[in-house]
């Protein structure tokens, strides 16, 4: 499956209403967008019944922001699309374990489920480093899913720090 991936700046870089993939797809498909803009190559799309409300890839780079990771920009875009700082009922699929800024920033916005790919053991917060869903200063865990599309999501990232070196 391949999505028609265009580049139209922040807000909806893939039409993502219009894509009928499965949601780890199409975090897939805006990983691969980043790794053609030269960010790390790192996807994420939120969810509610069924629809898409937000999809991102990393914007680091072209943001020159180290906060515009794949995760924060689709929370931000989908609490812009429902007028709400929480998303209630809300999913979220990502290519990569959550690093620990990303990790606190679904737990603050109440996400319900966390898919996540390929897992991280240098940078991630989830099922390593400081865990943060069992810290007692975590006030809400999101159900966590692992492993989903893990070995695309793993190849992603490995040929694109390979072509860097
Ligand atoms: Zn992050």
């Amino acid at each position: 499956m391949r999505c028609d991936v265009k580049d139209e700046g922040l807000m909806g870089s893939i039409d993502a209403k219009q894509v009928e993939v499965a949601p780890m797809a199409l975090a897939l498909a805006e990983a691969r967008a980043a790794a053609e803009r030269g960010e790390v190559p790192v996807g994420a799309v939120i969810v509610r019944d069924g629809q898409v409300l937000a999809s991102a890839g990393n914007r680091t780079l072209e943001l020159k922001d180290p906060t515009a990771h794949a995760e924060t920009l689709a929370i931000r875009i989908a609490c812009e699309a429902i007028q709400s700082e929480r998303l209630i009922d809300c999913d979220l699929y990502v290519t990569l374990e959550p690093c620990p800024m990303c990790a606190a920033a679904i737990s603050f916005a109440r996400i319900r489920r966390l898919y996540f790919a390929a897992s991280d053991p240098k940078g991630g917060a989830v099922e390593n480093g400081v865990r943060l869903y069992g810290s007692p200063s975590c006030h809400h865990a999101p159900e966590v899913y692992g492993g989903l599309s893990e070995r695309e999501a793993a190849e992603l990232l490995r040929d694109f720090f390979r072509e860097r070196r």
